[in-house]
């Protein structure tokens, strides 16, 4: 029956309606009154459920992609650019990355046209829809003909029953066999996807990740390794870790080794004028945010901000705006007014305004284009990483700001399906719980702003404070 599922045929309506019920059947389920053994058959049963329902996911999305890209073509979009926003649809649908709906389809599209031996383990709940991503992964690189025989090749009790590794080395053994040479060129492009990214780490770290080809990784290893080592031996009391993380920061930046990496690039903290000026003690006196990390406690914002030059820091001061935390002034520091605009925007939005996006915002979008009368303003504006951008750029696609505190938008694709996207809330002052005059007393004492190289927003906050 599943073979024929078909959302125009009203016992498919229904089934989406089954799916539904079962869905709030399963959200008041506690466990309380059941033996160990339906507890585990539970457990065994959903698992084998979650597979079928990502195989109705991918026939489901592959249709999708097939009734978007016929719409468009009736549009008159030209082959080049039909299938633009199916991805996203699907990402929205899913609740993921533009980035993780676009491989959905792909797998979808895959799967259905090429692995229909995956497909229908996957649809009959025997592997997961991972197992599936595993088998079209590692077959990406052959023939068409090719991956048809490894599809075959690789029985249902391989596929279900292999470990996550034995199954990969079994697919690459097949692949190597089948077409050497495409196995080869296959790692020339994985040179080409060399990179460089960073997310944050617990305890205001972070996490720099280089992926290199294998030789220039282990190279790059070991000179840190061997430096780290010397330094050492002469006498340096740091670890060697610190010495190599303290190494790899000063070589990236050209600076002298043998010493703590002074920082000469700009990083961007969105703090409140209450925090900034000290408004509570230590870890408790609110937060801010560094742009690509995240939150930070206001106390280590302070030391960012009023670091003198001999640390080498250029900070840019942004504000937050004290009862609902909206981004509303920049830096004088800004060069100019269409970049500054640009930046503000950036900072505010953060990452991508999609939702469920984390992408790097590339692109400052109008939200209601220019052609249609939209204004060029911190407003209107947002900010998309690239592939969103050109998604939406697809017939169909609508989008509004909401009046409101934080600044809203709302998203309507080509189906109708609408999605709202916030701005990520700026950090919040710190509570005042002191009287105004410790509150002046302490201000004079460790905040005198104006004596400081502060930039004019920053003085005329410090005058307003001494005069309350
Ligand atoms: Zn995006």
């Amino acid at each position: 029956m599943l073979d024929t599922f078909d959302l125009t045929d009203p016992l498919a309506r229904g089934l989406v309606q089954h799916a539904r019920a079962l869905g709030e059947a399963l959200a008041g389920f506690d466990g309380d009154q059941d033996d160990a053994d339906d507890l585990i058959a539970l457990v065994a049963t959903l698992e084998d459920l979650k597979c079928r329902a990502e195989g109705a996911q991918v026939v489901a999305s592959a249709a999708f992609d097939a009734a978007q890209r016929a719409e468009q073509a009736a549009a008159g979009v030209p082959v080049e650019r039909q299938g633009q926003g199916v991805g996203l649809q699907v990402a929205l649908a899913r609740r993921e990355s533009h980035h993780r709906g676009q491989r959905h389809l792909g797998l979808a599209r895959t799967l259905v046209g090429e692995l229909p031996c995956t497909l229908q383990a996957l649809r009959a709940g025997r592997i997961s829809e991972w197992r599936a991503t595993l088998v079209a992964r590692e077959t990406a690189c052959l023939l068409r003909e090719h991956r048809a025989e490894v599809d075959q090749r690789l029985g249902d009790d391989d596929l279900h029953s292999w470990g996550e590794r034995e199954l990969l080395g079994e697919l690459r053994r097949i692949a190597y066999r089948l077409d050497a040479e495409s196995v080869v060129s296959r790692r020339r492009h994985a040179e080409s996807e060399r990179t460089v990214s960073l997310r944050p780490a617990p305890d205001t770290m972070t996490y720099l990740t280089a992926l290199l080809p294998v030789a220039e990784g282990v190279g790059a290893y070991a000179a840190l390794t061997r430096a780290a080592d010397t330094a050492r031996a002469d006498g340096d009391e740091r670890s060697r870790g610190q010495v190599m993380a303290d190494l790899l920061v000063t070589r990236v930046l050209s600076q002298p080794d043998g010493g703590r990496p002074q920082i000469p690039v700009t990083v961007n903290v969105v703090v409140s004028d209450q925090v900034l000026l000290g408004a509570g003690d230590g870890d408790t006196g609110g937060s801010a945010e560094v742009d690509g990390y995240g939150p930070v406690p206001g106390s280590l914002a302070r030391d960012l901000t009023t670091a003198g030059p001999e640390v080498a820091v250029a900070i840019r001061r942004l504000y937050a705006r004290p009862a609902e935390g909206g981004l509303v002034a920049m830096d004088s520091r800004a060069r100019c007014f269409p970049a500054g605009l640009a930046e503000l925007i950036r900072l505010r939005d953060r990452t991508c305004r999609t939702p469920w996006c984390d992408a790097p915002i590339r692109h400052t979008d109008h939200v209601r284009p220019v052609a249609d009368a939209g204004f060029t303003t911190a407003t209107n504006g947002q900010g998309l990483c690239e592939a969103c951008n050109y998604a939406k750029q697809a017939p169909g696609w609508t989008q509004q700001v909401v009046d409101g505190l934080r600044h809203e938008v709302i998203t309507a694709t080509p189906t109708g399906q609408t999605y709202r996207s916030a701005a990520p809330p700026c950090p919040r002052p710190a509570a005042v719980t002191e009287s105004p005059a410790d509150r002046r007393y302490e201000l004079s004492q460790r905040c005198d702003l104006s004596r400081r190289a502060g930039s004019p927003l920053e003085m005329a906050l410090a005058r307003h404070l001494h005069a309350a």
